[in-house]
């Protein structure tokens, strides 16, 4: 067993309730649903986060992504579904195999969207939308 627990979930080393499986990828109930039915879809080679993971792998993980939200609408009888992604400590991200959390939603379910903050100026926005341009490579 390795210390990833999500590459020992797909081993088969640590038991889940597998959705749906694939050659590249695994898809199975969270352990803690925020509502169930609420499913991680993870690639079956190990990688950190959204910026590590090559983009081969990312269409697969949201191929199968596509499929589990569509699957959820229908066989959870729900009109709707978050997809969140954590990225680091600092945004909640817990486990470090990149995964892709598909939240059924439905209404008064008491799970709220975080709360927004203001620009304080146009040139504010500018001037933040440009330091992001200015590192994409
Ligand atoms: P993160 O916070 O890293 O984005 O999300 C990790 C998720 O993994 C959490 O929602 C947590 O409930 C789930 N999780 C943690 N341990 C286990 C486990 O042993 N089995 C399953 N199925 N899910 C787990
Ligand atoms: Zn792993």
């Amino acid at each position: 067993m390795n210390d990833c627990l999500f590459c020992n979930i797909i081993k088969r080393e640590i038991p889940s309730d597998i959705v749906f499986e694939d050659e590249h990828t695994l898809a199975f109930l969270d352990i803690n649903p925020n509502n169930l039915g609420h499913t991680l879809v993870i690639p079956k080679d190990h990688h950190e986060n959204l910026g590590s993971t090559p983009l081969a792998t990312l269409t697969n993980v949201m191929e199968t992504s596509q499929k589990v939200g569509k699957a959820i609408m229908k066989g959870m009888e729900v009109e709707g579904f978050n997809v969140i992604q954590n990225n680091g400590s600092v945004a909640g991200q817990a486990i470090f195999h990149i995964h892709f959390h598909i939240i059924p939603r439905v209404s008064d379910d008491g799970l709220r969207h975080w709360p927004h903050k203001k620009y304080e100026s146009p040139e504010e926005a500018a001037a933040v939308a440009k330091k992001i341009t200015d590192a994409i490579s």
